[in-house]
C-alpha cells in the first residue's frame, strides 16, 4: 500500500479544515490519513494523545479475531464465568440494569445469520489491517514498533477434538494458522508451562512493544505534516449548512468536516446529534511487570490462553498480562484485583515468571484499566452520519482498536473525500442501530 501522498489530491483539499475529536489509536490514524490527503487537521482530546483505552492494551495486531464475541457457547459458560472470582467476565450489580438493553442486543447477535454477516465484516476490516500500518510506521520512523512473529493460542484442558475443530474453524475463515503439539509449541516458546498440550500458531499476526508509542509516533508524524493537537473536551457538535461547529467549555471552533473518534465516551455526543449508539465500556485490565536489565524477555510473541481468556505480550522491557471483561460503566473506579488476578493465570501458562514476581516484588508492576468501546455486534461504526453530511464516525472498535486503527483511518479518508471506499461500508453504518 502506498501513502496516497498524491500532490493533486493534496492540493484539492488543502483549504479544507477537519477536526478529529478523540486522540486514541483510531482518532490518531484518522487525523494522520486526512493530513496526508492534504486537509488541515486539528486533533482534539480532553486528555492527551493515546491516554484513553489505547495506552495499556495488549499490543496485539489480532487480525485472526474474525469471530464476533456474541457466540452461543457463551450462554452456557457465562454463569460459571460470573461466579468465578478469577473468571474472565464480571458484571457489577450496580450496572446490571443499565446493561440489560446492551446484553439483549448482544444475545440477539448470537443468531447464526447475524454471526455469519458480522464475521464477514470483521474479516473485511482485518484482512489488510497490518499492511495499512506498515507504510505509516515507516514514514514515522517507527517500524520497530511492529513485530511480525505471529502469536500463539495455547490450550491446557480443552479436548483435542475441540482444538482440531477450532483449527478448522479459523482455516475456514481464511486465517493463516498452524496446529502445534506441545513439542512444536515449545520449539517456538520454550517458556510454556507443563500444562500446555497444544497451540494454534497464527503466523501472519503481529504485536508491538509499546501501544502508546504507536499513538505518539503517528501523531508526531502527522504534526510534522502540519496537524495541530489541542487538549480540550468537546461538549457538543452542530452542523450548519456550510460548517461544523465544535462547542467546548471556553470556546467554539468551526470546521468543514468533523470526525468523531471518542471511543467508549461517544454515546452522549451522538445522542445530542440524534443518533442512538448502544455502546458499553467493556473494561479490561493489564498488569505490566518490568524486566530486569539482564533478564531475557521470557517470550518472543504474544501467547493467549484459550481457557483463561487472557494474553501475555512481551513488550519493551516489560511483560504485559492483559484481558478480562468487566461491565461496570465508564465512571466506576478501577478494581485492581482484576489486574492482579492476571498474574495468577500467568503462573499456569508460563514455566518461569519475571524475576520481580519471583522475588515477591510485584508492587512495581503497573496495573491499568481501559474502557473498550464495545457494540453488541462486535463491529465498529465507521460511516458518514446519515443526517449530517459533514460529520463522520469512527468508533466502537471493541477488542480490536489497535488492529483496525490504520484501516479505519484509510476508510475515513475515503469517506471524507467522497471517494469510493476499498470495501463495502454498509455493515459499519450507524443506521443499523437507528
Ligand atoms: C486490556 C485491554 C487489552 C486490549 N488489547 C488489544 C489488542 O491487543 N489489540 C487491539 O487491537 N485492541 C486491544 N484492545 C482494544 C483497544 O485498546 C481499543 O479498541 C482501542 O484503544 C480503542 O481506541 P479508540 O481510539 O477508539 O478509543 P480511545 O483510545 O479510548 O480514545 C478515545 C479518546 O477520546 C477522548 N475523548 C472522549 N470524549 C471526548 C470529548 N468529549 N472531547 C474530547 N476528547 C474526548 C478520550 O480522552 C480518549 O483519548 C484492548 C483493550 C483493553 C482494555
Amino acid at each position: 500500500m502506498n501513502l496516497n501522498l498524491d500532490a493533486s489530491s493534496a492540493e484539492a483539499f488543502n483549504t479544507q479544515k477537519v477536526v478529529v475529536i478523540g486522540a486514541g489509536i483510531v482518532g490518531v490514524n484518522c487525523a494522520l490519513a486526512l493530513q496526508i490527503l492534504g486537509y488541515q487537521v486539528t486533533l482534539l482530546d480532553k486528555q492527551g494523545i493515546g491516554e484513553g483505552c489505547s495506552k495499556g492494551n495488549a499490543g496485539h495486531f489480532a487480525t485472526e479475531q474474525v469471530f464476533p464475541l456474541a457466540e452461543p457457547a457463551l450462554l452456557m459458560q457465562l454463569p460459571k464465568m460470573l461466579l468465578d472470582p478469577l473468571g474472565p467476565v464480571a458484571l457489577s450489580a450496580k450496572h446490571f440494569f443499565k446493561a440489560i438493553p446492551w446484553f439483549l442486543q448482544f444475545f440477539n447477535n448470537m443468531r447464526a445469520d447475524k454471526r455469519a454477516n458480522n464475521s464477514t465484516a470483521l474479516q473485511a476490516l482485518n484482512k489488510q489491517a497490518i499492511e495499512h500500518y506498515k507504510p505509516l510506521l515507516q514514514a514515522a520512523n517507527a517500524q520497530h514498533l511492529l513485530v511480525s512473529k505471529g502469536s500463539l493460542l495455547v490450550f491446557e484442558n480443552t479436548a483435542y477434538k475441540d482444538v482440531l475443530a477450532m483449527h478448522s474453524h479459523y482455516q475456514g475463515a481464511g486465517i493463516a494458522v498452524e496446529l502445534l503439539d506441545r513439542e512444536q509449541a515449545l520449539a517456538l516458546e520454550p517458556n510454556l508451562h507443563d500444562n500446555i498440550h497444544h497451540a494454534l500458531f497464527f503466523t501472519e499476526v503481529g504485536h508491538t512493544g509499546d501501544p502508546l508509542a504507536i499513538c505518539t509516533a503517528l501523531a508526531e508524524y502527522a504534526k510534522s505534516l502540519g496537524m495541530e493537537f489541542k487538549q480540550a473536551a468537546v461538549d457538543s457538535i452542530r452542523q450548519s449548512e456550510s460548517k461544523v461547529v465544535i462547542n467546548m467549555e471556553q470556546d467554539s471552533l468551526c470546521f468543514d468536516h468533523c470526525v468523531v473518534a471518542t471511543g467508549a465516551w461517544s454515546k452522549n455526543l451522538l445522542k445530542d446529534l440524534g443518533y442512538h449508539l448502544p455502546i458499553e465500556a467493556e473494561r479490561g485490565y493489564s498488569f505490566s511487570i518490568p524486566l530486569a536489565e539482564t533478564e531475557s524477555p521470557l517470550l518472543s510473541r504474544p501467547v493467549a490462553s484459550a481457557e483463561r481468556k487472557f494474553i501475555i505480550t512481551p513488550m519493551e522491557k516489560i511483560l504485559r498480562l492483559s484481558g478480562t471483561v468487566e461491565y461496570a460503566g465508564l465512571h466506576t473506579k478501577a478494581n485492581n484485583k482484576r489486574a492482579d488476578m492476571l498474574l495468577k493465570n500467568a503462573e499456569c501458562v508460563l514455566d518461569k515468571l519475571p524475576e520481580q514476581v519471583l522475588k515477591n516484588d510485584e508492587d512495581n508492576a503497573e496495573r491499568w484499566m481501559g474502557c473498550r468501546p464495545s457494540l453488541p455486534d462486535s463491529l465498529p461504526v465507521i460511516c458518514q452520519a446519515p443526517a449530517h453530511n459533514k460529520i463522520f464516525f469512527a468508533l466502537g472498535h471493541q477488542h480490536l482498536g489497535l488492529t483496525q486503527g490504520a484501516v479505519t483511518g484509510k476508510l475515513i479518508g475515503q469517506l471524507v473525500q467522497g471517494q469510493p471506499t476499498d470495501i463495502d461500508m454498509s455493515p459499519y453504518c450507524i443506521s443499523r442501530f437507528n
